[in-house]
């Protein structure tokens, strides 16, 4: 089957289960395998115009359009001897610890995204789905937060590469896209746009809003600092106080979205307060913010989420679902067959509905804005610092 160029192709096949850092390590493989199992559960990678793809692990080539080649070869040396890791490169690190075939794991994350964004420029795929990828923290030359190889980026200079103008990232993770963030630093064809809590309670500690970009690129990184306990409202209100704006007017080929969960009540790393239906209404946003100012074209990854059984699988299902077309109704209940397999494999009960029961109501920035509130305020501390770079009013819309 080939794709029609208005399709939608998704990366998965069990394979991506390699990327395991170990028993205890928060980034377990089975976020990714029970997210992959709900989506054929609810017939989403059987849909009309959906392709499902595997992918095979980038080159060493195309790793080092983003990466350092000691660094590359630290990862190779550290995947086929994981005791030789090497602490300076991030490696053998509590976050990020070395394990057998971790450069083949990480390198294939890469090749899926690189893929889907060959298949956009090409015209073989209107929207990707990467819920592997999203690794947002791998910097050019070291590991960092649980990324190795920067997926995200590989694909943004993949594209970039085979023509694409310009291209902005948009980052929702409950983290600052910062490895994203380095890789483009200095390069005016790329904006990327980070909402996330604030580096004064979390990793990575950076993300305010006077970080803007490099000489050559002052405005191309933006940054929305988000307080801790910053809950659905106030979260859509800063994503639609910032991103919208900024790429209606970069005007972008492609837009490139991260997607990571950790912002949900229930994730155990994070600290906001993000609901499953707040992150459903944020990813339908982002999918017609392509349509309306990147011609479609619309390449979503996955990112961080450590909460595997009633926030993970729910909320990608969902990006899947909207990427393809078909949006879930929040009411859906989830498959039996499912919610079985939930139960066996973890031991816990699985959720019912596709819904955490919020609103996804929010205000938007033209209803004006209250200066004491704190959401509010780290709202316009972005806007006032990165929206004249881009002839945008940093006060109203
Ligand atoms: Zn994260
Ligand atoms: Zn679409």
């Amino acid at each position: 089957m080939t794709a029609t160029p208005d399709g939608v192709q998704v990366v998965w096949d069990p394979v991506f289960n390699r990327y395991d850092f170990g028993r205890w390590h928060p980034m377990a493989p089975i976020r990714l395998d029970l997210t992959a199992r709900l989506c054929e559960a609810l017939g989403l990678f059987s849909a009309p115009g959906v392709r499902v793809v595997s992918a095979q692990p980038a080159d060493e080539a195309l790793l080092r359009t983003v990466h350092e080649p000691e660094y590359v070869r630290a990862v190779q040396a550290a995947s086929a001897d994981p005791g030789s890791a090497q602490a300076v490169f991030g490696l053998g690190t509590e976050d990020d610890p070395a394990f057998p075939g971790m450069h083949e794991a990480a390198a294939r994350i890469v090749g899926g995204s690189v893929e889907l964004g060959r298949a956009l420029l090409a015209g073989r795929a209107l929207h990707g789905v990467n819920f592997c990828g999203g690794m947002h923290h791998a910097k050019p030359g070291c590991a960092s937060g649980f990324c190795v190889y920067n997926d995200a980026a590989a694909a943004i200079r993949a594209m970039l590469d085979e023509g694409a103008e310009r291209v902005v990232y948009v980052d929702l993770d409950c983290h600052h896209g910062d490895g994203t963030e380095a890789v483009f630093w200095d390069e005016p064809r790329v904006l990327t746009i980070s909402v996330h809590e604030s580096g004064t309670t979390l990793f990575p500690g950076t993300g305010f809003a006077d970080e803007l970009g490099g000489p050559g690129a002052l405005g191309g990184a933006v940054n929305l600092a988000l307080p801790a306990g910053t809950r659905d409202a106030g979260w859509l209100r800063a994503v639609h106080s910032v991103v919208p704006q900024l790429v209606e007017s970069f005007r972008p080929d492609v837009l490139v979205t991260q997607h990571g969960c950790d912002t949900h009540a229930l994730d155990p790393l994070g600290h906001l307060v993000v609901s499953l239906d707040a992150q459903r209404v944020a990813a339908e946003s982002m999918h017609a913010l392509a349509h309306s100012a990147a011609g479609g074209r619309w390449l979503a990854l996955g990112g961080g989420g450590y909460e595997v059984v009633d926030v993970v699988p729910r909320t990608w299902a969902h990006l899947v679902a909207e990427a393809a077309h078909r949006p879930l109704d929040p009411s859906t209940p989830l498959p039996e067959g499912w919610r079985a397999h939930v139960e066996e494999s973890v031991g816990r009960e699985a959720p019912r509905r596709m819904t955490d029961g919020g609103s996804g109501a929010f205000q938007g920035w033209s209803s004006g804005y209250d200066p004491g509130d704190p959401v509010d305020r780290a709202i316009l501390a972005t806007r006032r610092a990165a929206f004249p770079l881009h002839g945008l009013d940093p006060d109203f819309d």
